[in-house]
């Protein structure tokens, strides 16, 4: 027997079901799926994703035992659905529908009303007696064809039918007359003639075939292959092909089309939400060309198939417990159901759904937390417009995706990222008509997105809300003027470059910056996180250098500080000064001086964060980059003189002393370890200091877990040093204030040498942190700040899956970091019979893929900056978990 390639739908039966998503795409997995539960499909076929492979290994050419079976299961659908395809007095038309197993919307085409020919199109208008009807299917199929599977330009189509709504003076399609659009189907073949230089086939069969190959073709397409790069979709054997019959919601007023959600994708209510059109098929819900009507309004105009679909809507929840996004179409009075998947929805909305389908019933506590993609919580932690802030509302859209953003307007996706090469720092906020899957490169390096037309299903929306951004759509008051470079907003005109605030939340349109307040953690989102918790194993810190971050931090459930940069305080106003007269004494008298001065800064900010941190440990690192960082540059001459009139000495002096700093490779200089080992007093300092404080907020009756960490270290021989001194300082802090505190000395393992070298230089640390990005800089040769050149192109030719500073580079940089644990801990143990603290405290420690990866080889903590906290701990949790069950 040869292999199964096509799998039917209809009736109440189908050859596949709901969990074959990897070989029927998740399309045709569902739709074979709700036949089987009893729900209205219009019968059709499912072609495999196998076979897209097979059609890319063939060359372009579908398998030979594909065809006979095609034609078998379009025999079934003809038998189940009581018409036949390519039929001249009663056609089946079908549509011709992609679908990957992982859903990504807007990136293939789907072609519908299939099988319409010359001849058919009169049967179809004499048996259906609508003539208007019957060529307003074909022009649709003429464009969608020609445009989808030939490669016309959509446009052309566009233009003429323009012309026509022109000629005759009416303003909407369906002003349009049977005789207008007969017309019209003449001058699209004309167009089709045009530029594909054949005729328009007239016979189904071939249709269909180019059809399904057009279906193929498209899965290698540019915008297909740029969102399954951003979504960093891999793995995939292809898309499939459905071919499904078709049903009418252009038949006139007793029809229509719709799309909703069985719950609200933005905020996670238990509400149905929804947008309908009547008289209408396919995309023009979605397409802005209509503004489409809100769900509840079909109870008013068709109370019976509402009440069917609310019905369908409670029927579809309770069998996937899961919050579904749904596609109906109404032919004259009669429901058909087109599609249904797991609706994609804001980080705001997963939680809420998650945490009250649990109190439903439907699901329990640990699918909840799998169900949630960590990243995805960045949505809860989105700033809010500040409520003290004057805020002039000039407009208002439809709120399609919450959250706050500011940013420089900009009118093209392509400008988005034109800028964004030069200035990756500004906020950009993309102000556009609609959006389109061209657009996704811009749309995902804006802060957010703000459209003129456009429902809450529009391409902007859905999209705005999977990347969890500020989104607003549908603002009519917004008039952008292209060639201008810019846009009116209620009649106030706003120059691109030029700020606008958007509140994604309100929908609420502003002129200028607005300042925004970071969000809190309470309700659902603290139920979820109260879940997460109960499985992780992990623990999370935070990287915080200030009491105010540690404080949110610890609000956000940080378990302890994992990293702090103790260079951050020397950058204060009142402080700097004291530092680079350190920096440019020429004896160890004049350093001891200037670090006088600088001591009691540095011991209060510790007072503050041990206060914060009352009973949790803290990671101190002691200062890390290179001397010259402190200095002015030397092109910065007025700041020089500034300088040297605070601490009294002249711009020369400043300036040799820049020329001796001077570094050709300041990340692999003079910096860490090799600071106090050269200049001693420093490290004393800071000891002094740390401990110092411990003892004063210890008086204070609070607990204190001071960690000291020693940067760079490379050699146990350096930490031997190093450790000595540390120890003697504070031995001494300890005697004179006649208290004792508990205390460890341990290191950042961020260079190869020390992680080959573990084993060794345990024996020495009480404690392992992985600074993961000088490790990723070392051991790729990789300056971070330096891969903008080439970085694109290594992701682009796959050399690369992925930005190794975003996610752990498992098989290199994962691998030196389990030889550091594996050796560290050992040796520990058999030295000391203790075990080995071991962290993580780069920026990967907030990455949830890099979390799940600290959890897999043992580390005790990983340690993030305060807002990735709660997505860290998310991540733990599903990491104990297992497998996760994400929607991506
Ligand atoms: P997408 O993957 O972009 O959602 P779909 O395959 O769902 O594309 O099709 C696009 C539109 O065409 C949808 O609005 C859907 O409802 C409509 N459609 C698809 N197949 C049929 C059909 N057999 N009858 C009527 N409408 C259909
Ligand atoms: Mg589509
Ligand atoms: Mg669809």
């Amino acid at each position: 027997m040869s292999t199964k390639h096509v799998y039917f739908f209809g009736g109440k039966t189908a050859d596949g079901n709901g969990k074959q998503k990897e070989l029927l795409g998740g399309k045709g997995a569902n739709l074979a799926e709700m036949c089987t539960i009893g729900i209205p499909v219009p019968p059709g076929f499912t072609i495999t994703t196998e076979v897209c492979a097979a059609y890319y290994d063939n060359g372009k050419k579908l398998p030979e035992d594909a065809i006979p079976q095609i034609d078998e299961a379009m025999k079934k659908v003809e038998a189940t659905f009581g018409k036949k395809f390519g039929d001249t007095t009663d056609p089946l038309l079908v549509s011709v529908r992609s679908g990957a197993a992982l859903s990504m919307p807007g990136m293939m085409n789907t072609i519908l009303n299939l099988g319409l020919t010359d001849a058919s199109v009169e049967g179809l208008a004499k048996k259906t007696g609508n003539p208007r009807f019957a060529y307003d299917s074909y022009r649709r199929l003429i464009d969608m064809f020609g445009s989808t599977a030939m490669g016309v330009e959509h446009e052309h189509f566009e233009h003429e039918i323009h012309e026509m709504k022109k000629e005759k003076g009416v303003k909407l399609d369906t002003d349009l007359t049977a005789d207008d659009l007969k017309e019209l189907v003449r001058r699209y073949k004309a167009v089709y003639k045009k530029d594909v230089g054949e005729d328009f086939p007239q016979d189904p069969k071939k249709q269909l075939m180019l059809a399904i190959n057009a279906v193929f073709n498209s899965w290698n397409g540019k915008k297909a292959i740029e969102y399954r790069r951003i979504e960093r979709i891999t793995g995939l054997k292809g898309t499939a092909v459905n071919v499904q019959a078709m049903v009418f919601g252009n038949m006139g007023n007793s029809s229509g089309t719709g799309v909703a959600f069985t719950r609200d994708p933005n905020t996670g209510e238990d509400v149905f939400y929804g947008d309908y059109l009547i008289n209408a098929q396919g995309e023009d819900v979605v397409a802005g060309i209509r503004t489409p009507e809100p769900i509840a309004k079909l109870g008013e105009e068709m109370p019976k198939v509402y009440e069917q679909l609310v019905g369908i809507r409670a029927t579809l929840e309770k069998h996937y417990k899961e919050m579904q996004d749904i596609e109906f179409t109404v032919q004259e009075g009669v429901l058909y159901m087109l599609q249904t998947r797991s609706g994609k929805r804001t980080g705001t909305a997963a939680v809420r759904i998650a945490v009250e389908m649990v109190k439903e019933g439907l699901i329990d506590e640990s699918t909840a937390v799998k169900r949630v993609n960590p990243d995805s919580l960045n949505h809860l932690l989105q700033p809010q417009l500040d409520p003290k802030s004057k805020v002039e509302v000039v407009a208002q859209g439809i709120a399609a995706s919450p959250g706050a953003a500011s940013g420089m307007v900009l009118l093209t996706a392509e400008a988005v990222v034109a800028h964004s090469e030069k200035n990756p720092n500004d906020p950009i906020l993309l102000v556009r008509k609609e959006t389109s899957p061209e657009d996704v490169a811009g749309m995902h390096l804006a802060k957010g997105i703000l459209t003129s037309t456009g429902g809450k299903a529009s391409h902007a929306a859905v999209v705005a809300r999977g990347w969890g951004k500020p989104c607003v759509v549908g603002c009519e008051a917004v008039k952008i003027d292209e060639k201008n470079q810019q846009i009116t907003i209620a009649g106030k005109t706003v120059k691109a470059g030029e700020f606008v605030t958007i509140n994604g939340t309100t929908g609420d349109v502003m002129i200028g910056k607005v300042p925004t307040v970071p969000p809190s953690m309470s309700g659902d989102f603290a139920t979820l996180m109260q879940w997460a918790d109960k499985s992780r194993k992990l623990k999370v810190r935070t990287n915080a250098d200030t009491p105010a971050d540690a404080a949110k931090a610890r609000e956000f459930g940080a378990e302890g500080i994992g990293l702090c940069r103790t260079e951050h305080m020397f950058f204060g106003k009142d402080r700097i000064a004291a530092v680079r007269e350190m920096i440019l004494a020429t004896s160890e008298e004049g350093r001891k001086k200037a670090l006088a001065k600088i001591e009691p800064f540095q011991k209060a900010d510790f007072v503050g964060i041990f206060e914060a941190m009352d009973g949790l440990p803290v990671t101190i690192r002691l200062l890390d980059p290179p001397l010259h960082e402190f200095l002015p540059q030397k092109d910065n001459v007025r700041g020089a003189e500034e300088v040297a009139a605070q601490i009294g000495t002249t711009i020369q002096k400043i300036f040799e002393r820049v020329d001796e700093l001077h570094e050709f490779n300041p990340m692999m200089g003079f910096r860490g370890c090799r600071l106090p080992i050269v200049f001693p007093e420093i490290g004393d300092m800071q000891v002094r200091a740390i401990i110092e404080a411990a003892i004063e907020v210890k008086k204070k009756g609070k607990s204190v877990l001071p960690e000291i960490m020693i940067p760079l270290i490379g050699t146990v021989e350096e930490l031997v040093l190093l450790k000595k001194r540390a120890i003697a300082t504070a031995e001494e802090c300890m005697a004179k204030a006649g208290t004792k505190v508990e205390y460890q000395i341990g290191t950042m393992i961020e260079l190869p040498r020390a992680c080959i070298a573990a084993d060794k230089i345990a024996e020495e640390a009480e404690f392992f942190s992985f600074g993961t990005n000088d490790l990723t800089q070392m051991t790729f040769g990789f300056s971070r700040d330096d891969i903008k050149g080439f970085m694109p192109t290594y992701l682009k030719e796959k050399i690369l899956p992925i930005d190794p500073f975003q996610t752990i580079d498992f098989s290199g940089v994962g691998e030196l970091i389990k030889i550091g644990i594996q050796k560290g801990r050992d040796s520990r143990k058999a030295k000391h019979g203790s075990h080995l603290k071991v962290g993580i405290c780069g920026e990967h420690g907030g990455d949830p893929e890099s979390v799940v990866f600290c959890h897999n080889v043992g580390m005790d903590y990983v340690s993030c900056s305060p807002f990735r906290v709660p997505i860290a701990r998310l991540a733990a949790a599903q990491a104990s978990l297992g497998e996760t069950a994400r929607d991506k």
